[in-house]
């Protein structure tokens, strides 16, 4: 089995969803690649620079899990 980029995506670390803004843009002369990216479904992202993890589509189900068991502690 070979580990194949499109099996990964970016996922919010807050919520769980997967429908994260996308953007790169230059923010006062620097690049980081990634600024401007944000979760659609909660916002998180939107008001500092984040990096969304990235993980295998089959493990989103886990993800979720996890961020809930969290939330209930
Ligand atoms: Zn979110």
């Amino acid at each position: 089995m070979s580990i194949n980029s499109k099996d990964y995506v970016k996922i919010c670390p807050k919520c769980g969803s997967t429908d994260i803004h996308l953007e790169t843009r230059i923010i006062g002369g620097y690049s980081e690649g990634s600024g401007g990216n944000f979760c659609r479904n909660c916002s998180y992202g939107v008001d500092k620079i984040v990096i969304f993890p990235e993980i295998k589509k089959s493990k989103i189900k886990e993800f979720i899990k996890e961020i809930k068991n969290k939330k209930l502690n």
